[in-house]
């Protein structure tokens, strides 16, 4: 009997979930650019301690044994099949569209590496740091670097007027009274032209001068969604380049073709753990209508309320729980000693360390 074939393009954690959820019962094929699966939210960790990074980049062949894995990216899809860079064309019953953020330029585990021990060792001769951005990426990097290297000058410019926008203001203030209490600098309120940088000098918008032996822009990855502008799903995107769907993850107007993570539109905070319950409910929908089942015994999911929790070294972070903001120890205890790299391997079915 002829096997369902399942497509997942994007091999962030919510398509890699999927694809291992559905590799026992369907043909299952994954499509991404790198032969590896990031735990995304470990990456400033990795920048400051490479040694890190080892757990935090997985093949996908370590977690997907029965799946066809395609070190490509997809360029187009039409309603059965996905067409990728390198020249395949990939047929499918289902589709899900999982491509959240572009990765970086490096294809292989060992470049991602190279890279990752060459950052270090740049944060590691430098007398100062400039880290340009003040969101969940600029916060938890300039944390990990005095974490690190308390006796190094780290300096932190925001454009916006709080940091961690994305949450509420008290956690916002909490994340900046830990930055200024570690003797970060925190500028607020005002941009870097990077360009204008040389030997080290950097000017803000507001005058101020800042010495710098090397920079992070931390400004957030824009949605890999621009290569869907010319498919069959180009109707579905809204104003941010976001696939709306439905409550089961149906892309808009298309009965067979999914999207799961953060390139969704679902109305909640842009979460790999949020993604993970995506993919759960998607992988139950699938198996359901491999068995015949009327759309009325499809499972449904509900946005998910806030919840958050934002780094500050290896020790303490900041959380926000809908309307509660703690920091400090607990919120540290939860997320920072390991950025929940363990549990990540393990829901993959791999050792946790
Ligand atoms: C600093 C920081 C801290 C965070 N902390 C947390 C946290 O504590 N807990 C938490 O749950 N979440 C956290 N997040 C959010 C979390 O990282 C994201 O929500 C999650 O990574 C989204 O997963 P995704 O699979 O949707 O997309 P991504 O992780 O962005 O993965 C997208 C994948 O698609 C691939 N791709 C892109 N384009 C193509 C293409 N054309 N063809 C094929 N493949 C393609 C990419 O290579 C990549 O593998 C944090 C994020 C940041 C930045």
């Amino acid at each position: 009997m002829e096997r369902t074939r399942v497509v997942v393009v994007g091999g962030g954690v919510a398509g890699c979930v999927m694809a291992k959820g559905l590799q026992d019962q369907c043909d299952v094929h994954l499509i991404d650019p790198k032969e590896y699966f990031e735990i995304a939210w470990a990456a400033m960790r990795a920048i400051v301690e490479p040694s890190f990074a080892e757990r935090t980049l997985i093949n996908h062949s370590e977690y997907l044994s029965q799946a066809h894995i395609i070190t490509s990216a997809a360029t187009n899809i039409t309603e059965s099949e996905v067409t990728t860079a390198d020249g395949r064309r990939v047929g499918f019953d289902y589709l899900v569209i999982a491509t959240g953020h572009a990765g970086g330029p490096e294809f292989t585990r060992s470049e991602k590496l190279h890279k990752y021990q060459g950052e270090h060792d740049k944060i590691k001769a430098a007398k100062s740091v400039l880290v340009v951005g003040g969101g969940p990426s600029g916060v938890e990097l300039a944390s990990e670097i005095i974490f690190a290297y308390p006796d190094k000058k780290v300096t932190l410019v925001h454009k916006g007027p709080r940091l961690l926008e994305f949450v509420g203001e008290k956690a916002g203030k909490k994340a900046l009274n830990w930055l200024i209490s570690k003797k970060v600098e925190v500028i607020l309120d005002q941009s870097v032209d990077l360009e204008s940088g040389s030997n080290g000098v950097y000017h803000t918008s507001g005058g101020e001068t800042i010495h710098a032996d090397c920079h992070y822009l931390c400004i957030g990855k824009p949605l890999a969604s621009s290569w869907l502008m010319e498919t069959c799903v180009r109707d579905s995107l809204d104003a941010h380049g976001r696939l709306m769907v439905d409550n089961k993850f149906r892309v808009k107007g298309h009965n067979n073709i999914f999207a799961i993570g953060d390139i969704t539109d679902v109305p909640e905070l842009k979460q790999g753990y949020l993604a993970q319950g995506h993919a759960a409910v998607v992988a139950k929908n699938v198996k359901l209508l491999m068995k015949g089942q009327s759309e009325s015994k499809l499972a449904t999911y509900k946005p998910a309320s806030a919840f958050a929790l934002v780094s500050l070294g290896k020790k303490e972070g900041v959380a926000q729980m809908m309307c509660l903001t703690l920091s400090g120890r607990i919120p540290g205890m939860i997320k920072s000693g390991d950025l929940f790299v363990g549990a990540s391997r393990k829901n993959l079915g791999l050792k946790s360390n």
